[in-house]
């Protein structure tokens, strides 16, 4: 029995919506910008060097960490730096990536995996293309999918998430809506990886042609594809195996300690690429939106090429601009559109400049407490917060806060309570960091102090026991003397004795 609801959360509807749901396919960049550095791991050692030729897909890093993938080539072309770029990050830091410029010709290495009749092969071969291939979580997180999938056990539901993460990103309506025959084989896979007896595909209910296109393609009757209420933040998973199964992940757990395992749509269509066809994964789509672009819309991108190349097709207006990497809620301000599309990248914000609302005071309206999907007290905790009473703050389950700000965008102070949250949490694990080297610290210099009293004693007490032995040694020498004497006058005064008579 589906639940379907959740508390909080916010109705916000596509800032800037479109007739009809594209996804336009980006001419080829001139060159690609490809990041070592992954969402987690080691950073990947290149296996090429400047000068080389690459084919597309071909790998040209890796590394020995089990949590990462290989970072394959996503143009033909020639290798032509391996150096520090600007990577998207908001930082605006530089990190180290290789460089290929195209040939033009997008040659392709071969590839070859388990074929549309996929069901014959086992789900470790079926891992082993899915890592090789390169997939990550296409919906924000970027967590490699086989890391995810591997050593499954007890895994009673699927859930496949269609829902677009926030207001204005469109490119799992599209996706869903242009690619549902892969999506329902995707699943089909997925179901055979982690033996599931059932799979969820969650749709919200504002995207009725994604629906339509994957009823069509849906034949399965493990298979169901659910609407939910499009409400933001209905895609974070915790929130949507609350509304779709009515279960509760306990906090600091994961969907799997409950048997439920959750992809996302557009990794879930790779998964399909990888599997059947051991085909890497060198592009993805990406929704560009924004008041600063005139025709908002999604393009299927090579990785690596530069915001820039997809945003100059929206027709960007004249005025100046603030970009976003991500939705406007949880996204990140990044400073140029020369910086390159990754995997994660799902969504790029072109906004024309507007001026911050200043904060006012807190009026306790309590608006706040209504609109937070994983049911804390943003006011109570904001108290908390600004005091740097952390501890107390955590006490109101500080650490279950996901930062989807739907506090901030209904506080009619405009007080930017995630951004005091973040800070909160961080503040927190440093003093507890630090209360903890201090502890370790002070049990350190306890112990020293212990081990010098104890050697104290230990030598005192064997001072004392060499003392008494001697003490022993002395008074047994000077019995033996005495015995000695005492057996000398004794023979002396036989001696006298005799001598007498
Ligand atoms: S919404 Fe803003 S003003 Fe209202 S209680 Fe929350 S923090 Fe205070
Ligand atoms: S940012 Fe945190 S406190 Fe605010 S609504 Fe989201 S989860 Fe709740």
């Amino acid at each position: 029995m589906l639940n379907q609801s959740f508390n909080g959360g916010i109705v916000i509807p596509n800032p800037h919506p479109v007739e009809t749901v594209e996804i336009i396919l980006a001419p080829l960049p001139d060159k690609v910008v490809l990041p070592l550095q992954q969402r987690i791991g080691d950073e990947a050692s290149p296996c090429v060097k400047v000068g080389d030729k690459v084919l597309t897909g071909q790998v040209i890093a890796k590394t020995q960490d089990h949590f990462c993938v290989p970072i394959h080539a996503t143009i033909s072309g020639k290798v032509v730096s391996i150096d520090d770029q600007i990577i998207p990050h908001k930082s605006g830091l530089k990190s180290k990536c290789i460089t290929i410029e195209s040939d033009g010709k997008d040659q392709w290495e071969e590839h070859k995996g388990c074929g549309s009749d996929f069901l014959h092969c086992d789900q470790a071969t079926m891992i082993e293309y899915i890592q090789s291939s390169g997939i990550v979580g296409l919906g924000g997180a970027g967590f490699p999918a086989h890391a995810k999938l591997e050593g499954i056990q007890d895994c009673h539901t699927l859930i496949v998430n269609g829902t677009e993460c926030e207001p204005g990103i469109m490119c799992d309506d599209a996706l869903m809506q242009h690619h549902p025959r892969e999506v329902i084989r995707g699943v089909e896979i997925l179901l055979h990886i982690c033996g599931a007896q059932r799979a969820i595909i969650a749709v919200e209910d504002d995207k009725q042609e994604a629906l339509n296109s994957l009823l069509m393609y849906c034949h399965n009757d493990r298979i169901s594809i659910e609407q939910i209420p499009t409400k933001y933040t209905s895609g974070a998973e915790k929130l949507l195996v609350k509304a779709l199964l009515d279960i509760e992940i306990p906090s600091g757990g994961f969907a799997i300690d409950t048997g439920v395992v959750c992809q996302n749509v557009a990794t879930t269509k790779a998964i399909f690429d990888a599997v059947v066809d051991n085909k890497p994964l060198v592009s993805r789509i990406v929704t560009v939106t924004g008041s600063g672009v005139e025709s908002p819309n999604n393009y299927e991108v090579r990785l690596g090429s530069s915001f820039e190349h997809i945003v100059s097709m929206s027709n960007p207006n004249t005025n100046q601009h603030a970009v976003r990497m991500g939705g406007m809620m949880m996204g990140v301000d990044v400073e140029t559109t020369n910086t390159p599309i990754c995997k994660i990248t799902n969504c790029i914000f072109v906004n024309n400049l507007e001026e911050r609302a200043s904060t006012q005071e807190c009026i306790r309206c309590g608006r706040c407490n209504q609109a937070c999907p994983v049911d804390l007290l943003p006011q109570q905790l904001y108290w908390y917060a600004k005091s740097e009473n952390t501890d107390k703050a955590m006490d109101y389950n500080l650490a279950d806060c996901i930062e989807c700000r739907c506090c901030d965008y209904v506080c009619p102070s405009h007080i930017p309570l995630a951004e005091y949250f973040s800070f909160a949490k961080a503040l927190h694990r440093k003093t507890t960091e630090d209360q903890y080297r201090t502890d370790i610290a002070r049990e350190r210099f306890e112990f020293r102090e212990y081990r010098l009293e104890r050697n104290k004693r230990e030598r005192a007490e064997m001072m004392a026991a060499k003392k008494e032995e001697l003490k022993k040694k002395m008074a047994n020498d000077k019995a033996q003397k005495d015995k000695i004497a005492a057996a000398m006058a004794r023979v002396n005064k036989t001696k006298k004795a005799s001598d007498d008579a």
